[in-house]
């Protein structure tokens, strides 16, 4: 075995990684394949290249990702410092000067004696393997020819191509006075049916059905409609423009070859009853379990490329929706990444192959910030595992935690999650206003991290 951790990819997750296993005093051979070869995304030859966005959101205790920032100051991540270091006015939120901020990672990165950073695209990952442990931290942009190594060495063909997520809400924040649970046809009343039987039938199936169904009368679908085709929407790259849209049709782009194409797919409201009126609805929008204990829920066939703002603003007049929660908005771009909640441990560590981590958006972590604290977790294990040293696992009431939980849980619908407060335990009491939620909950992961940190004594 090599006295080095292997580390490909110097992207976010990557860097991260590399530097906190050097700082164990572990050396690293971080591969990075820029400047040779580029992701079709990426074009500067420095190492954490931001691709999009320079905001790195919210930097506020009551947001999830300003939570993770936060916890990831405490566990001293290298590129949330240099992050804070290189920020331009945002407001509340933290955003960086990308040229700036990638510029002094890298050169953080190379002037670390116990870092060795090699420009070489990696392909024979088994080989890596069988010498040193290894992190892959190569993003949702990895090169092809290592996708295919990876697909074969995890045995699997679930190594997904496209992120064309729909958006997720918490359940608490649906109003149920509309929404109704139900599956198509099931839920239906029959032609002949009375109204009463109809409703003691549906009391007696319903634990057992499996949607919230948000039905829509005329009036509501055409304000619904006319604000989804008008709706800005993000500006794609050229390569996801052909990519994408030939895989996954975003739900704005279906709307626009004709006022009731939605209505003839996924807002299709054949096969239910709306329980206020006894008669089908004009349209039905239907949202489906998005995590085992049922607290946050998709909206089924909504991936979408509308800008954020304009999530909110065009699926709250979806009735029902009204003070929806969004814990995660739709996004549609290339994205590269293994079925982590079968495949990975909360460590980060493939469960059945020795020496081989996984960090970053490949998990299926979603966003800068998550992918930052998937490096940490990952570099950290990693570098327990070499020094033979106990696992470090967080509590799943911190972000971090919950982050590394939720994509090491088997689930048969595995999709990229971002930080969310639907992902860490909910609390005993319900408390109504949102502010106050988040901040008991903030605390709440502060104060677990503290204890961790010094019962576990972590640097
Ligand atoms: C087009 C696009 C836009 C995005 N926009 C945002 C956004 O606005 N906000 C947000 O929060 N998140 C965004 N993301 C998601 C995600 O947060 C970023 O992609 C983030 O950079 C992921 O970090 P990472 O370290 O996992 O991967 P990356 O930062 O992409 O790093 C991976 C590195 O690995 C290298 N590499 C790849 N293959 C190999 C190989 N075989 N050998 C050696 N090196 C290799 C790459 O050159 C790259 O430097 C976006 C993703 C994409 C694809």
């Amino acid at each position: 075995m090599k006295d080095y951790i292997n580390v490909i990819g110097g992207g976010l997750a990557g860097t991260e990684a590399a530097y906190q296993i050097a700082k164990r005093g572990i050396k690293v051979k971080l591969y990075e394949m820029k400047p040779k070869k580029y992701s079709p995304a990426h074009s500067n030859e420095n190492l954490a290249e931001i691709v999009c966005s320079n905001s790195f959101k919210s930097n506020l205790h009551t947001n999830a990702c300003g939570l993770l920032k936060e916890e990831l100051r405490m566990m001293d991540s290298l590129l949330i410092k240099i992050a804070d270091n290189t920020s331009v006015p945002a407001g509340q939120a933290l955003a960086v000067d990308r040229e700036v901020f990638a510029k002094k990672v890298t050169e953080t990165i190379k002037n670390n004696p116990n870092i060795e950073v090699i420009n070489e695209e990696i392909i024979d990952l088994q080989k890596l393997i069988e010498e040193a442990i290894t992190v892959v931290a190569t993003g949702p942009l990895t090169s092809d020819e290592l996708a295919k190594r990876i697909s074969e060495i995890t045995k699997q063909d679930k190594l997904y191509f496209y992120d064309a997520a729909a958006p997720i809400v918490t359940k608490e924040s649906i109003n149920f006075d509309i929404a109704f649970w139900g599956d198509r046809y099931e839920q239906e009343r029959g032609k002949d049916e009375e109204v009463e039987v109809w409703k003691e039938r549906l009391k007696t199936t319903r634990d057992k059905q499996n949607y919230i169904n948000l039905p829509m009368n005329k009036e509501e679908y055409e304000k619904f409609y006319n604000n989804l085709i008008s709706a800005e929407v993000v500006e794609l790259h050229n390569f996801e423009k052909r990519e994408i849209f030939e895989g996954c049709m975003p739900i704005e782009i279906m709307a626009k070859r004709g006022e009731d194409t939605l209505r003839f797919g996924p807002l299709k409201p054949v096969g239910f009853t709306d329980p206020r009126t006894g008669k089908r609805p004009y349209a039905l929008v239907q949202l489906r379990q998005d995590d085992t204990e049922g607290n946050i829920f998709n909206l089924v066939g909504f991936q979408t490329n509308l800008k954020y703002g304009e999530q909110k603003r065009v699926f709250s007049m979806i009735p029902g929706l009204e003070n929806a929660e969004f814990v995660k908005y739709g996004v549609m771009h290339r994205n590269t990444f293994i079925d982590s909640s079968h495949l990975l441990t909360n460590t980060y560590k493939m469960k059945n192959i020795k020496n081989l981590y996984f960090a970053g958006q490949i998990t299926g972590v979603e966003g800068y910030v998550e992918s930052i604290s998937s490096g940490l977790v990952a570099g950290i294990n990693a570098a327990n595992e070499f020094e033979g040293k106990e696992e470090f696992v967080l509590p799943v009431e911190t972000m971090t935690g919950a982050l590394a939980t939720y994509i090491a849980t088997p689930n048969e619908k595995f999709q990229p999650m971002n930080a969310n407060f639907g992902i860490v335990p909910g609390l005993e009491k319900r408390i109504k206003d949102k502010k106050e939620k988040y901040n008991i909950l903030a605390d709440r992961a502060l104060k677990k991290l503290e204890d961790y940190r010094s019962k576990k004594e972590v640097d």
